[in-house]
């Protein structure tokens, strides 16, 4: 460096020169601004934001700030007032730091801070200040870094953490080896294991053995192909106890690809299980005797079907009725009854074999399904034994060994090729004649038979019509005193006004309905029938007593009393003595404690009752003694022959005789001549009907009819005198 000056030099002008050696000095310059620079670019490619302000001002920013705060360039933001890059809330907290920064010359420690970015978006930061000296004043560099994305992470975590440890459902996490990573206290909760005990090993503790290694071959093959597996098994407790679990399985991955972890999520489900299979069984097994229900049945009966088609064996359908359960039911007792149904249930089972089916269809039905066998020979061998196994004694605590026998019918597939149902319906049909041929037996089912109940069928159908459609009508024979021929009283007889075939009478359509839900029905009409002509009678000012015909079904109907003390007290001006029953003498000795009981009851409503076709039945004295009836009706076909045959005759006297001994009235049916009537009165009849005093008419008909038949002592025709 060199300076000159011009000065006087012995008096003369002279340039005075300084020179300094500075070579050092300019080394050190350079040097010190070669270091700016690089530290200038340091600043600059800083992952950090870096702001430097002085006086309230930005008067650096780096690539990173500017990119942070969304600014166009270093120069937008450069002299702006540093507090408008910080979110309100926080702009005290700053001025006080960058206060005490640039006064003490110290630096602060990190601190999170809301900045906003140019465009007002805040963003999470964390924040160091210190002081630095920037072009030879004292000012405060910030140091800031982004901390949106990790905070947002931190939050993501502590919620995962929360559910791990809070989730009733048990999470186990395994490396890529399927070694236990962590566990949450759910998974201990179900398994009984603890963290502690099941860390680094493989879950495979918990197997119970009750899946097969293909099942968790299955399931880490989808497990690979598929990313995850869900569903049910098997697993085993610390206790030992066997649980079942939901279980889902996912695979973590990182960015390459490479498993890093399974996740399993699985829940107890034991109770779930449990319900479903009481609610399977509730839905398939019949709850008394734990036999396949009519649902299982239908189920059963497909798979076999399908199993004899492919096997080429037969399948034998068999369609079981206990004889006399009813009585049993009844006289000893529901409790009684279903034990004598559990029992019953177990022999069965004990006889048939394992791959057949005992189903119970309701009450005492069963149906059985016999698979295997090349000819029906066979099964009919194990069906004998079945059924004498049935007939033995059942004893059970407290009461008498009950003694039971079954119907049973067959029908046997697929010689006949019918569809479940008809299958069904045709062993049905068998079973009801093998009750018809007198119980305890077998019959196999018979295409001719089917035919004919199919005719059944259709003409109970047509029945039905006719009975709402008032095809149905009375007919009233009078029944008169024998010695004066006067009017006692009528019997009312039931006709169908068919609209092709004309009047029928009675056999020609009451058997086909008996014992079906219409006899009873047709029952209920005639007594409504009848009590409805009564009662216009009665407003006649005509009081003329009707008897009809109950039928067996009919009167055994647990409601009949209740049906018949209905009428009466729907009906209030007819005095209940104008209705009498008859019931048949044959029915009556099949279940004569209850008929007795039924009589009696008739008779507190004031009704009587007589004991209709009387003679060809079997009443012993013992059973007439039982049954408190009013009349007996001699039955016609005694008459009939009375006047030739005189064994009919005696048969008469003897029914006279028992009938006065018993105190009752005696009706002699089928009156056709003057010889038939002569005799009767002989031998002491009191009552009679028949076609020679009157045939059956109508109510108009009777109101107006004189008993203008001929009699014995007065046989001219003309009208008795009373
Ligand atoms: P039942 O109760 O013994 O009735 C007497 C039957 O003998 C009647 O036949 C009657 O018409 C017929 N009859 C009357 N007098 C003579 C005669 O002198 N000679 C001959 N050969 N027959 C005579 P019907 O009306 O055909 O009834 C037949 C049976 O049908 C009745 O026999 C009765 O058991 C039953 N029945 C009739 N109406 C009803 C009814 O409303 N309900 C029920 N459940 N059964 C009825
Ligand atoms: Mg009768
Ligand atoms: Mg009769």
């Amino acid at each position: 460096l060199a300076s000159y000056m011009p000065i006087r030099f012995y008096d003369q002008n002279a340039v005075l020169g300084w020179f300094y050696d500075i070579s050092e000095l300019r080394n050190f310059t350079t040097q010190l601004a070669h270091r700016e620079k690089e530290f200038r670019r340091l600043i600059e490619y800083l992952p950090y934001g870096i702001l430097i302000h002085q006086e309230g001002k930005v008067c650096l920013a780096n690539q990173k700030a500017v990119q942070q705060f969304n600014a166009a360039s270093a120069q937008e933001l450069l002299q702006l007032p540093v507090l408008d890059l910080v979110h309100p809330d926080y702009r005290d907290v700053v001025r006080e730091r960058a206060a005490a920064t640039i006064e003490k010359g110290t630096s602060n420690p990190l601190i999170e801070e809301k900045l906003l970015c140019r465009d007002g978006t805040p963003f999470d930061a964390e924040v160091a200040n210190l002081a630095v000296t920037f072009n030879g004043r004292p000012g405060s560099l910030v140091v800031f870094n982004d901390i949106t994305e990790r905070k947002r992470v931190d939050a993501q975590l502590r919620i995962n953490a929360n559910v791990f440890n809070t989730s009733l459902d048990g999470i186990l996490i395994t490396d890529h080896q399927n070694n236990i990573l962590d566990v949450n206290p759910s998974f201990t909760v179900i398994t009984g294991y603890s963290r502690d005990e099941v860390l680094g090993h493989t879950p495979n503790f918990l197997k119970s053995g009750k899946q097969d290694e293909q099942f968790y071959q299955n399931l880490w093959t989808t497990l690979q192909e598929k990313g995850n597996w869900r569903g049910e098994l098997w697993n085993r407790k610390k206790s030992g106890e066997i649980y079942a679990e939901l279980l889902s399985i996912s695979l973590i991955r990182d960015a390459q690809g490479q498993v890093l972890h399974h996740v399993g999520v699985f829940t107890d489900i034991t109770n779930f299980k449990n319900h479903e299979k009481e609610l399977e069984r509730i839905a398939h097994y019949d709850p008394l005797t734990g036999l396949p229900n009519r649902v299982l049945l239908a189920d059963r009966m497909q798979q076999t079907l399908a199993l004899s088609s492919r096997s080429q064996r037969l399948l034998v359908i068999g369609y079981l009725d206990l004889d006399g359960f009813k009585q049993i039911n009844d006289s000893l007792g529901h409790e009684i009854g279903d034990q004598v149904l559990i029992e019953m249930a177990q022999r069965m089972k004990n006889v048939l074999r394992e791959g057949d089916t005992v189903a119970r269809l309701g009450g005492d039905e069963f149906v059985l399904l016999l698979t295997g066998y090349r000819d029906a020979q066979e099964s009919l061998a194990t069906l004998q034994r079945l059924l004498a196994q049935l007939a033995l004694p059942v004893t059970l605590n407290d009461t008498p060994p009950v003694i039971l026998s079954a119907s049973l019918g067959l029908t046997v597939y697929p010689l006949d090729h019918s569809d479940p149902d008809t299958l069904l319906r045709h062993a049905d049909q068998a079973m009801y004649s093998a009750k018809q041929s007198g119980k305890n037996q077998i019959q196999i089912y018979d295409p001719e038979m089917d035919a004919l109940l199919r005719l059944q069928q259709e003409f109970r159908k047509r029945f039905q019509h006719a009975l709402e459609s008032e095809e149905l009508f009375l007919l009233y024979q009078p029944k008169v005193d024998l010695p004066d021929g006067q009017l006692l009283g009528v019997e009312a007889l039931i006709r169908w006004h068919h609209p092709e075939r004309g009047v029928l009478s009675p056999q020609e359509f009451l058997p086909q309905i008996s014992q079906t839900h219409l006899d009873s029905q047709v029952g209920e009409w005639v007594i409504a029938q009848v009590f409805t002509q009564l009662d216009q009678w009665q407003a006649q000012g005509r009081e003329i007593p009707i008897s009809i015909n109950v039928s067996p079904h009919h009167l055994e109907r647990p409601n009949f009393i209740h049906h018949l003390t209905n009428q009466v007290l729907a009906h209030p001006i007819v005095p209940p003595r104008l209705l009498n029953l008859e019931i048949l003498e044959t029915l009556s000795l099949d279940n004569i404690q209850e008929v007795g009981e039924i009589i009696r009851s008739c008779r507190d409503l004031g009704i009587g009752v007589a004991l209709d076709d009387f003679g060809t039945g079997y009443s012993s004295l013992a059973y007439l003694r039982q049954l408190p009836v009013d009349e007996l009706k001699i039955d016609q076909s005694f008459v009939r022959d009375m006047v030739s045959s005189a064994t009919d005759r005696a048969i008469i006297q003897s029914i006279l005789s028992l009938a006065s001994a018993f105190g009752c009235r005696t009706v002699a049916e089928g009156i056709e001549n003057i010889s038939q009537y002569r005799l009767l009165l002989e031998l002491g009849c009191q009552a009679g009907q028949g076609h020679h005093i009157a045939y059956p008419m109508s109510a108009d008909e009777l109101i107006h009819w004189k008993p203008t038949f001929s009699r014995p002592d007065r046989e001219t025709g003309s009208p008795p005198t009373s």
